[in-house]
């Protein structure tokens, strides 16, 4: 039977404002959307905390033994520098600036998202597809809302109409704003603009003849707008209505209002059932920012190189630090909270090192099932991560009363415990071991050692001291020492 139909989960919806029962459209499938990066810089460490929090929800439901499709797109169009429908696309700009074409910039830092993401052990999503692969998704669904009569066209470019959507549906359903409140806090329209009200928003746009990325439509050339991409991959990949959005907190207006607004106005339907919002990420006490300084990027954390740090952090020191909050607070980066996690993290990973040693014992004096079913508990609160932590301690306090002669435990609950403790440390939490990089680098030396240490020993009883001495000895040159012991061959990697 799949462990999920044991567990009951609890999520935060940021629909109702509530904590819901979590039910799935299908039984045993969850379609989960999440909105990826736009690819025009650097991958900044507060969208690293995002991605995390929902590959640690990702990986918990697959562990449950739920079938995922979870879809994380990438923003390789679109994205326009203020957000709010006008000035340059971020990526044609950084492509301008750089003297670059715009796909150039796109693939220089998808290859840093992905390297980052991949330092910190994330697991890929299902698909992660692209803005400007979905061009054609976009128009139609461009074309279905003019004819519902919620958009309009003008000057080659192509407006939601705010107003006329709200009569009939409520725009603000998700952060909770009122248009009429939203009318009254604005300025009139600039003279220029196209919009017949301000909080129209673009779901195409004309293209100026020097704008480099441009696509043909039935309105001319041009380009989609931001909001409209998640539209299109999220509902062509997992349905017209869908289990889980997810995002970090500042895309709850307008990105995902406009998500719901163009969902429902081309489909008549609810996009999604959980709309999950992860909380920002500070630097000491004050928000991050590229234009005060106050910023720092995950690979000067890798290598110690920022003036606020006193050292390197490795990622799993760093995702333990991560994972130590609730994905819904914000957290606070600072050196003395990464010291600190990374001795809390340490701990653990010594606890789980040497649970492996102790001796069993005809009984054990803590209840290892129970402690099992507390650790899901804290999962199935909303992703309680900070609280399964808390219960891992609670089992390391044992572990070394175990070590020490104090506690005993059986051969059943030592084993109960190991597998336990694997799954919520390495497969749900995704930290990796001590020294060991995100592939089990470690692990996979230590097994290639061992069929050599095989090998040698079959030359010897073949008597071929030659290619025993060979093998001893390239290893040694290459740092890797033998120790011949009564209880065989051991080594010790330099
Ligand atoms: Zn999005």
């Amino acid at each position: 039977m799949q462990l999920y139909k044991n567990q009951t989960i609890k999520v935060y919806n940021s629909l109702s404002g509530k904590k819901e029962e979590f039910k799935p459209i299908n039984d045993g499938h969850i379609g989960m959307y999440v909105c990826g990066p736009t690819v025009y810089s650097n991958v900044h460490l507060g969208n690293c905390r995002t991605f995390m929090s929902f590959d640690m929800i990702f990986r918990y439901f697959k562990h449950l033994g739920y079938k995922v499709r979870y879809v994380r797109n990438i923003t390789d169009a679109g994205h326009l520098v203020d957000d709010a429908d006008e000035g340059e696309d971020k990526i044609a700009k950084k492509a301008r600036l750089e003297q670059i074409e715009p796909m150039e910039v796109v693939q220089r830092y998808t290859v840093d998202f992905h390297n980052t993401l991949q330092k910190f052990n994330f697991l890929p999503p299902s698909i992660e597809p692209t803005a400007t692969g979905h061009i054609i998704e976009q128009i139609e669904i461009i074309k279905e809302i003019i004819e519902k009569g919620f958009a309009y066209e003008v000057n080659g470019s192509v407006y939601f109409d705010v107003v006329e959507f709200n009569k009939t549906n409520d725009y603000g359903i998700l952060s909770g704003r009122k248009l009429e409140d939203m009318i009254a806090n604005t300025r009139e329209l600039a003279a220029q603009s196209d919009k017949k009200n301000p909080q129209d928003f673009a779901l195409w746009k004309k293209a100026e003849p020097e704008h480099i990325m441009r696509w043909p439509s039935p309105w001319g050339d041009g380009f989609p707008g931001w909001h409209l991409e998640c539209t299109a991959m999220s509902t062509k990949y997992l349905g017209e209505t869908f289990d889980i959005h997810g995002g970090g907190m500042d895309l709850k207006f307008p990105h995902h209002e406009c998500e719901i607004a163009q969902a429902q106005a081309s489909n008549g339907s609810a996009p999604v059932n959980y709309w999950l919002h992860a909380n920002m990420l500070t630097l000491n006490g004050k928000k991050m920012s590229k234009s005060t300084d106050n910023n720092i990027y995950p690979n000067e954390i890798f290598s110690g190189d920022n003036n606020i740090l006193s050292k390197a952090f490795s990622p799993s020191a760093v995702r333990f630090f991560m994972m130590q909050a609730h994905y819904t607070s914000i957290l606070d980066l600072s050196n003395d909270a990464l010291l600190a996690s990374e001795k809390g993290y340490l701990k653990l990973m010594e606890a789980i090192t040497s649970l492996k040693a102790v001796e069993t014992g005809s009984k054990t004096e803590f209840d290892v099932a129970a402690w099992q079913q507390k650790c899901y508990d804290a999962m199935n609160d909303d992703f309680n991560s900070p609280i399964l932590i808390a219960h891992l301690f609670e089992a390391v306090k044992h572990i070394n009363l175990i070590k020490d002669g104090k506690e005993t435990i059986t051969k059943e609950d030592k084993e109960l415990l190991e597998n336990t403790l694997n799954t919520f440390a390495f497969d749900i939490l995704g930290l990796t071991g001590v020294n060991e990089d995100a592939n089990g680098n470690s692990e996979k030396l230590e097994e290639v050692v061992n069929l050599l240490i095989q090998l040698r020993n079959d030359a010897r009883s073949n008597k071929d001291f030659a290619l025993s001495d060979q093998i001893r000895d390239q290893l040694l040159a290459i740092g890797i020492q033998l120790k011949d012991g009564k209880d065989g061959t051991t080594f010790s990697a330099s």
